[in-house]
């Protein structure tokens, strides 16, 4: 394996919104920076979103600019497919250790033109588009994807060799190998986001075995513009569903699945989505199973009661479990809790509000920095200063230190960025 050894003053770890943030801060303060990113495109979770409440402003409206300045910018550097494993000092430096893994494209010669795309013959799932349709094995990850770079899922690809034949550049490889790459800085931003709890884990919502029973993330796919069939249809047969129920806290606030906290975003993003299809399905019955709902930003409540009046159903209720019912029907199972009744209802599509846990759980490797007791990324001084992880010149943003909307993500990653800036200057000036 190859070694690089790169030196900047400032690394970001993690492409979502709080990493782009937090670098074009830095960035347009003269300090250079380094975004590392594990997937092949930044934009992270934000950039899967349809549209964000409060306002409901289309997502990739917001984030597409944010991700094009970042790679544009004069002091940053991008290293997508790129995963940090480790993280130690050096005297006064921190010390990133990556590993790049092979797109099997050569970066610098793909020009994404899509031809490998086109004329591969194998059809994958499509995670960007919540699984609904496919993807072929050789691919630009989305439309609007930074870098427009195609990688070969090995996973997939049976070698048959269209790919390379095509490329008007010559750059399929299939021999890349994964790199190591040593990175040295002052300091360290950490905004490794998080991701939802699956839903395999969920016994008694059907364990991922009920077609008609999905994530919230695939459903704010099924809401995007550029989503996987442009209308929502439910999965078992394509019709347009006529009753929609989520089910709140499906993975939070939940002792049998260890998640004992509140996810935060996940009410406020099921009524975002609920009064979405009411514009897009404007008959169809909508209902939102809560235990009580946390409306609790500026602008939360009235986004609550607007939906009340729109006249989405809110039920309070704990949902025991989900059975299969007729005709790929949905069964809810709850005990009203205003009654204490038993009841069960039916509904064409059941959308879960799973938990939000950190994207990356486990720190071993990662030195002076440690995960608090819900497995986040543990602030050592919240109320006083929640960007320090450990020693000055480490600091977090966004999800990775717990889960929260994009209007704090921002905010932190400003105040993450501040920090560092701070840091960086006293340095120059003890030199
Ligand atoms: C269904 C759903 C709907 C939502 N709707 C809204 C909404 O309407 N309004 C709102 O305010 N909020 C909403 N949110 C919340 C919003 O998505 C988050 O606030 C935001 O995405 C957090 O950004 P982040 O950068 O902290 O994390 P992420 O978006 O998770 O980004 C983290 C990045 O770090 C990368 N990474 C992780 N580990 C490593 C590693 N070891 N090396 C390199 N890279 C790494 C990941 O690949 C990822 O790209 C919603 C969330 C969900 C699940
Ligand atoms: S070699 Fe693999 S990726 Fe390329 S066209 Fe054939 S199946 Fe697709
Ligand atoms: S790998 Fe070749 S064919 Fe595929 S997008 Fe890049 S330049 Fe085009």
């Amino acid at each position: 394996m190859n070694s690089e050894n790169l030196k900047f003053d400032a690394i970001v770890i993690g492409g979502g919104i709080a990493g782009l943030q937090a670098a074009i801060d830095l960035g347009d303060q003269g300090y250079k920076v380094a975004i590392i990113e594990k997937n092949p495109s930044i934009g992270g979770n934000m950039i899967r979103l349809s549209k964000v409440f409060p306002t409901l402003d289309c997502a990739s409206c917001i984030t597409t600019p944010k991700m094009a300045q970042a790679a544009h910018h004069k002091n940053i550097t991008l290293y997508t497919y790129t995963e940090v494993k480790k993280l130690s000092t050096k005297g006064n430096k921190y010390i990133v250790g990556a590993v790049k893994k092979p797109r099997f494209v050569d970066e610098d010669k793909c020009i994404g033109c899509r031809q490998c795309e086109i004329n591969c013959p194998v059809l994958v799932p499509d995670p960007e588009q919540g699984n609904f349709v496919a993807k072929k094995a050789i691919s630009i990850p989305f439309s609007n994807a930074i870098p427009q770079i195609a990688y070969l899922d090995t996973q997939w690809c049976m070698l048959c060799g269209k790919c390379a034949k095509v490329c008007p550049k010559d750059a399929v490889d299939y021999f890349q190998k994964p790199v190591n790459m040593e990175f040295e800085s002052d300091v360290v931003i950490m905004a490794t986001g998080f991701k939802l709890t699956s839903l395999e884990d969920k016994r008694q919502y059907g364990q991922g075995k009920l077609k008609n029973v999905i994530t919230s993330l695939q459903m704010e796919r099924l809401l995007a513009p550029h989503g996987p069939y442009n209308r929502v249809l439910r999965p078992s047969d394509g019709k347009e569903p006529e009753s929609i129920a989520f089910i709140q806290c499906a993975g939070s606030r939940d002792k049998s699945m260890g998640i004992e906290y509140c996810s935060r975003i996940c009410c406020m993003y099921s009524i975002k989505q609920a009064m979405l299809l009411s514009g897009a399905l404007p008959l169809a019955d909508l209902t939102i199973y809560n235990m009580d709902i946390r409306a609790f930003g500026k602008g939360y409540e009235q986004f609550y009661q607007n939906a009340i009046a729109m006249g989405i159903e809110f039920v309070r209720a704990k949902v025991a479990y989900l059975t299969q019912g007729e005709e790929d029907k949905v069964i809810v199972h709850f005990e009203d809790q205003t009654t204490g009744e038993k009841i069960q209802r039916e509904h064409d599509l059941v959308v879960l509000a799973l938990g939000a846990v950190p994207e990356m759980d486990n720190l071993e490797g990662f030195q002076g920095i440690s995960c608090g007791y819900d497995n986040f990324i543990h602030s050592i001084n919240p109320n006083i200063d929640p960007a320090l992880l450990g020693k000055q010149g480490i600091y977090g943003a966004g999800c990775c230190i717990g889960p929260k909307d994009i209007v704090d993500t921002i905010s932190e990653a400003g105040n993450a960025a501040m920090q560092a800036s701070i840091f960086l200057a006293r340095k120059k000036e003890e030199k």
